[in-house]
């Protein structure tokens, strides 16, 4: 069983979870060429994964059989599970059984297909998809913060080469995203404006980070941006999380989603990647907060890191985000 260990000298939280050491690993090079018919996530072979959770299905077909768009099922190699929400105390060393929901979203059927390549169809069944999982774990009033992330390819971390994103709710609030959002309630208090739409006016005057936008969501390269290429897409207006989303501003994403993989991969060919869709905590009214936004944030990992970013925090990216931008909108001069 995993356990969630708290680490009183970082103030911070790890998950001890020996069961993901069980996990093949079917995304490098020389086993890449994996087989679709062995492949848990591939259309057809439904059997191979515990039963499905959420499906968005097409012509009334039955669950746990083919003909779904987007899949969802409990991972099979959890960091957490969800039955156990015991906390312990031991002199200095506080931990929980590994309580949680870990689930995985088979986000398309067809097993060589890179979120780079994905239509407004596939990237709206997704975010619903998304949006449907929030939704319900939110009544369970034990798991207080969803991590919502895709990894995709070797270099980003990722084992399975069918394309998935990752959902992991906790019954604690992670101290990076606590200070997050502390500081959005802040910033919030201090300006009468979240700090989102501040930021991405201040990225429209400038303009040379800017990359793309659709109604009241924006593309463009941070002006700190941690990774080369890294692109935040954000809304002025779009408030918390993505269950309180509208279908209008779903479809907004979706299709600026839809742009921005596609310029990426015009740029960088076929990359690997980490994404992340924020969400704030649970149970405290947070998603309802007018001081969040709705954000994603696309991360390509073109270099790997080490000690100096592990030990400080700080990443060190070899592109200036004005190039990246200026390269992503397809510019030729200027
Ligand atoms: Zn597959």
């Amino acid at each position: 069983m995993s356990e969630i260990r708290y680490d009183r000298l970082h103030d911070s939280h790890v998950i001890i979870a020996p069961e993901r050491l069980q996990r093949p690993d079917n995304t490098r090079e020389e086993t890449s060429v994996s087989l679709e018919s062995e492949c848990p996530f591939c259309d057809g072979n439904e059997a191979m994964t515990p039963k499905e959770i959420y499906a968005i299905r097409e012509n009334d077909s039955l669950s746990n059989h083919p003909g779904w768009q987007t899949r969802v099922v409990p991972n099979l190699y959890k960091a957490v599970a969800i039955e156990v929400p015991h906390q312990h105390h031991n002199g200095a060393f506080e931990y929980w059984d590994g309580f949680g929901a870990h689930e995985v979203i088979i986000d398309t059927p067809v097993h060589y297909r890179s979120m780079t390549q994905w239509n407004h169809h596939d990237m709206l069944s997704w975010l619903r998809t998304l949006r449907e999982r929030v939704d319900d774990l939110r009544r369970d009033h034990r798991i207080t913060f969803i991590s919502l992330f895709k990894n995709e390819g070797y270099d980003a971390g990722s084992t399975q080469s069918h394309c998935h994103t990752q959902l992991i709710g906790l019954p604690l609030v992670p101290k990076s995203q606590r200070d997050f959002y502390r500081r959005s309630r802040e910033y919030m208090y201090n300006h009468n404006r979240s700090m989102m739409e501040s930021i991405i006016s201040d990225e429209e005057d400038a303009e040379i980070r800017m990359i793309d936008k659709r109604g009241d969501f924006n593309a463009f390269c941070p002006f700190a941006s941690s990774y080369p290429f890294e692109v935040m897409i954000g809304s002025k207006k779009c408030v918390g999380q993505i269950d309180t989303v509208s279908d209008e501003h779903l479809d907004e994403l979706a299709s600026l989603l839809v742009s921005v993989m596609q310029k990426l991969s015009i740029q960088l060919n076929k990359f690997a990647f980490n994404l992340w869709v924020s969400t704030p905590p649970l149970g405290d009214e947070s998603h309802l907060c007018d001081a969040h936004r709705l954000i994603v944030r696309i991360m390509p990992r073109l270099y790997r890191f080490g000690g100096f970013e592990i030990n400080t925090d700080m990443m060190i990216n070899p592109v200036e985000p004005e190039l990246a931008a200026k390269l992503l909108r397809g510019d030729n001069h200027g």
